[in-house]
């Protein structure tokens, strides 16, 4: 195995705290998406999309959803 001469290019010069690192990564966090409630079933959703459960948009039904077989 070859042995990697450090000096060849830049090197930390000290190694990073935790503390550093998780205040750094506080930044990172993945954000929830907005989400608009579908006005016939009451899902959420996300805006400008129709309804997955019901297949209602605009005051229309523009999907053909199979209805489930709980109710
Ligand atoms: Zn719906």
């Amino acid at each position: 195995m070859m042995k990697l001469n450090l000096q060849l290019f830049a090197v930390p010069f000290r190694r990073t705290s935790k503390t550093k690192k998780r205040m750094r990564r506080t930044h990172l966090k993945k954000e929830v998406g907005a989400l608009s409630v579908c006005p016939k079933c009451g899902a959420n959703l996300r805006p400008h999309r129709a309804c997955s459960k019901c297949g209602y948009y605009k005051n229309a039904n523009v999907l053909h959803v199979a209805e489930e077989k709980e109710n």
